[in-house]
Formats: structure tokens, C-alpha cells, sequence
């Protein structure tokens, strides 16, 4: 069969020919339908992020799957259920408190692996296997979208998170900025709206219009803020202090500039994953304000089961043209290129492996 890998120091994917993998007792072999690309994707393929497989000298990419069960074996899956994998996997060998207590996106680094991404194959073959405990059912309605589902699933989470950091007191947010207008700030503002009920919502980028995300942006009903012409900082006084700052940008200065767009007692919730970068923030002055106001800043990063269900709900409720402007390409193996653009006109594109 057929998968897609990129080669230690090569630095660019490519297609590679594997054996059809054979699932033992408790694993599901799955058809691939479609594999969605991200920026993890890119920095894997680049080398700034991950690691391969140990001994192997090639990773098969791709974390964000859905497909069709082939062969559920003695597990609960059934020929034909539609799925979609979960992306962490506890190491061989190793009692795994984080992965038995089902809350493997609180593991530390060295206690999990990431298919795809760290240390394990991913999904970009024509079939996979995993284990059952690692795969969720969903609605065959998802079948042409159901790549979405883990990449939302990583919002879901992070709101998750950051609402909990505001349980101890009333609170009823109104008002939040999605900063980043890729992907996940897309399928963000998508959920804050469709499904959180956030009445106004604002999405920072750095793109001059016409731009397709733009448009997005304005269909979803939330304004479009140039970070060019209102830095995060002064978000309030153009426009209003929010209840929540979601960052997914990867541009570390949001990570302080957030602290200001925030109204007191709100809470911004950093998922970007810059490289080092040295630069200056009145430290005093930002420590002082979170104090002061009972802001709080929380990192998040990937998802559970849980996450999983709920993405996959949420997706049902989000309406078609979203998706059909969300999702710039769905390409075969014959266009891989294409696949892994990454251009102005490039939002969300999957790779096709087989039809449902
Ligand atoms: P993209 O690269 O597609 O999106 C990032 C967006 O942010 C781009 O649209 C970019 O605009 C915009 N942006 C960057 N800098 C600025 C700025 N200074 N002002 C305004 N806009 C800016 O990535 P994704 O949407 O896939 O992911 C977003 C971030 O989340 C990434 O850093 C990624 O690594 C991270 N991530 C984190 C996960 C987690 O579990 N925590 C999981 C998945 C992703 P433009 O295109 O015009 O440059
Ligand atoms: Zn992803």
C-alpha cells in the first residue's frame, strides 16, 4: 500500500510503498478516507518538530484521520463504522498513569508518544492500524470532514481548560479574541460561536484584503482585527476588553499582549508554539495586572477522548459553507504538492486516500 513519509533529512514528503499492516487482538484496521495537513505537519516535515520512529529512518506523517473500519476483529468497531484516532500512544513497556486514568494530553514529554508526529507512524497510508481504546465512532456524516475532528478537538480542550481556570466564581463570558486566523483560529471562532454562544467575537490576523479568511471571519458574524493597525494590547480600546483570548498564532508576544485585551477576571488560553525568541515586556507592570484583575494566562496542548466527542458534536452543528471554505483542497496522491501548500489562498487542505 501506498503511505506518505519524509525521510530523516530529506525535509520534504513523499510517497513510499509499506506492507498492508495485519491488526493483532484488540486492534482495528482501518481504510483511510482523508488525512488533514496542519502547521505540526510542516515543522515535522521541516525537522523543527518531532522525532522519528526509533530505528527507522523515515516518519509516515499525518495525525488528523478519518476513515472506515475494514476489520473490527473481537473489538466493538464493526466493518463500515466510520472512526476517527486519537494521536497519542503511551511508550512500550511503561505503567502509564496518564494513559490509564484516560488523560493522556497531561503527559509530560517522554511519557507519550504522537503518531505522526513523535516517535510513531502516522496515518498517511492507504490503511492503519490502532488500538480500539484509541478510536472513536463517529456519525457517517462526518466522513468527508471528520479530519476536522481532532484539530478542533484541540479548542475544544483549551476552552475546556481555560473555563475551568474561572470556576470558582460566576462567570459568564461574552466576549472573546481568537488570535490567528489559520486553521484552528478558524475552527475556533467557528465553536465560540456556534456552540459556546459567545455573542461578540473578534480574530486577529496580518493580511490585507481581499483574503479568503477574512471572509470567513465575516460570515461567521465576528470582526476582523488587523494586528498591523491594533496590536492584541489595544484591543480594548478599539474595540472592548474580552472575556477570553484565545492565541493561535505561534507569535510569542501574544502570549503578554493577551494580558492587556483581557477584561478583568478573564482568561487567555495559549496554544502557538513559537521557537525561542528574545524580546522586552514590562514584566512588573504585566504581573501587577494579572494580579490585580484575577487574569490567567493557561497553556494547552492536545486532546483527549472527551475532546474527541465533543469536536466530532460540534462539527454536526457547524453549517456547510464553512466547511466548503474552510477546506481548500482535498488532493490525491497523484497532487501531493498541492496537499502541502502553504500559500495566502491555502486554509485547510486533506490528502484523499480512498472514497466512503
Ligand atoms: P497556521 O500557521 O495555519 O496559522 C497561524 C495564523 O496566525 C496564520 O494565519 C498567521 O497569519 C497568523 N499570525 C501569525 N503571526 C501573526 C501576527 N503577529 N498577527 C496576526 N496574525 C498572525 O497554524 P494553525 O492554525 O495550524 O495553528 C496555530 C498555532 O497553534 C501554531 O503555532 C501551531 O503550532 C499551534 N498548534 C498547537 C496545538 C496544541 O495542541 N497546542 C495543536 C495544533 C497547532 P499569516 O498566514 O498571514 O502569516
Ligand atoms: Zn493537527
Amino acid at each position: 500500500m501506498q503511505a506518505i513519509a519524509v525521510e530523516q533529512g530529506r525535509g520534504r514528503p513523499a510517497i513510499r510503498e509499506r506492507e498492508r499492516p495485519d491488526p493483532a487482538a484488540g486492534e482495528v484496521l482501518v481504510r483511510t478516507l482523508r488525512v488533514g495537513v496542519d502547521g505540526t505537519d510542516h515543522e515535522v516535515i521541516a525537522g523543527t518538530h518531532g522525532e522519528f520512529p526509533a530505528h527507522e529512518e523515515y516518519l509516515v506523517l499525518g495525525h488528523e484521520a478519518v476513515g472506515v473500519v475494514e476489520d473490527g476483529g473481537s473489538t466493538r468497531f464493526s466493518a463500515g463504522d466510520v472512526v476517527v484516532p486519537t494521536v497519542r500512544r503511551p511508550p512500550p513497556g511503561e505503567e502509564n498513569g496518564y494513559f490509564e486514568r484516560g488523560e493522556p494530553d497531561m503527559a509530560p514529554a517522554g511519557q507519550y508518544l504522537e503518531r505522526g508526529i513523535v516517535g510513531a507512524h502516522g496515518y498517511m497510508a492507504e490503511y492503519f492500524v490502532t488500538d480500539a481504546a484509541f478510536l472513536l465512532e463517529v456519525p457517517p456524516s462526518l466522513a468527508d470532514v471528520g479530519f476536522l475532528v481532532e484539530p478542533l478537538s484541540i479548542a475544544v480542550k483549551a476552552v475546556e481548560l481555560a473555563t475551568a481556570s474561572r470556576s470558582s466564581f460566576t462567570w459568564h463570558p461574552e466576549s472573546a479574541a481568537v488570535l490567528g486566523n489559520g486553521s484552528l483560529g478558524l475552527l475556533t471562532l467557528a465553536y465560540l460561536k456556534r456552540v459556546k454562544g459567545y455573542d461578540r467575537l473578534y480574530c486577529v490576523g496580518r493580511r490585507d484584503r481581499p483574503d479568503p479568511t477574512i471572509d470567513i471571519i465575516e460570515e461567521l458574524g465576528a470582526t476582523y482585527v488587523d494586528s498591523r493597525e491594533t496590536p492584541v494590547s489595544e484591543i480594548p480600546d478599539a474595540h472592548e476588553p474580552v472575556d477570553l483570548v484565545f492565541e493561535a498564532t505561534g507569535y510569542a508576544k501574544h502570549a503578554f499582549e493577551a494580558i492587556d485585551a483581557l477584561a478583568p477576571n478573564g482568561v487567555g488560553a495559549l496554544l502557538g508554539v513559537p521557537e525561542p525568541w528574545e524580546f522586552e515586556v514590562d514584566g512588573g507592570r504585566l504581573h501587577r495586572e494579572m494580579v490585580l484583575h484575577n487574569k490567567a494566562l493557561v497553556g494547552s496542548v492536545n486532546s483527549r477522548a472527551r475532546h474527541f466527542e465533543a469536536s466530532a458534536e460540534a462539527l454536526s452543528a457547524f453549517p456547510g459553507w464553512f466547511f466548503d471554505r474552510l477546506v481548500t483542497g482535498i488532493c490525491g496522491l497523484d497532487d501531493l504538492a498541492a496537499a502541502f501548500d502553504d500559500d495566502d489562498t491555502t486554509i485547510k487542505t486533506a490528502v484523499q486516500f480512498s472514497e466512503y
